[in-house]
């Protein structure tokens, strides 16, 4: 059973002027397209991982065969970072968080824009490619930062940054670069306007459990 590209669940220009939409295009069909594409070909050479999905195949990386762990950990944590981001974006965004995640976030953080401010630190932070993320660890709301297509919940894979993601930003240039060149930190501030907060929520939830 392969993995599957899963569509946008919106138009490629439904994102603007915050993301425009070759760049929405080119990001989805390309390198997203990719990483299944290269994580289905890893699993070929490992049919008993085959049908476990790929947030449990980049969860339990320590229990992969040596020969497939690096390219599951790389393209399994691209597909499963993706298909999460791709949701976690909307057209004419809720503006602000909601439900228990926005009292979460003002027991923490303050505010909202103070929230925004970390996470924002964390994605210019990031030297090179990778995510910056709000996660809950331990019951609580922390903000941290991946390199590459590392995910939080990769564990002992990865060092300083845990939990079960609630927002998760790509900072690669490949999510950004065709419209605002090297201004990661425009970008950054940009995408605010077009976070699904009911979304965030969702996670916020589930993360909790
Ligand atoms: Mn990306």
């Amino acid at each position: 059973m392969a993995h599957e590209l899963p569509a946008l669940p919106y138009p490629f220009a439904a994102l603007e002027p915050s993301i425009d939409a070759k760049t929405m295009e080119i990001h989805h069909d390309k390198p997203h397209a990719a990483y299944v594409a290269n994580l289905n070909k890893a699993l070929e050479s490992a049919p008993a991982e085959a049908n476990h999905p790929a947030e449990e195949l980049i969860r339990y990386l320590d229990k992969l065969p040596d020969s497939i762990r690096t390219a599951v950990r790389n393209n399994g944590g691209g597909h499963v970072n993706h298909s999460f981001f791709w949701k976690l974006l909307k057209p004419g965004s809720d503006g602000k968080p909601v439900g228990k995640l926005a009292e979460a976030i003002t027991a923490t953080f303050g505010d909202v824009e103070q929230l925004k401010e970390k996470v924002n630190a964390a994605g210019v932070g990031r030297f090179g490619s990778g995510w910056a993320w709000l996660c809950v660890k331990d019951g609580k709301l922390e903000v941290c930062s991946t390199a590459n297509q590392d995910n939080p919940t990769m564990g002992a894979a990865i060092a300083g940054c845990g939990g079960t993601p609630v927002l998760g930003i790509d900072v690669w240039e490949h999510a950004y670069y065709l419209h605002y060149q090297n201004r990661r930190p425009d970008y950054l501030k940009a995408i605010w306007s077009v976070i699904n907060w009911a979304q965030a929520e969702e996670n916020y939830l589930a993360a909790l459990k």
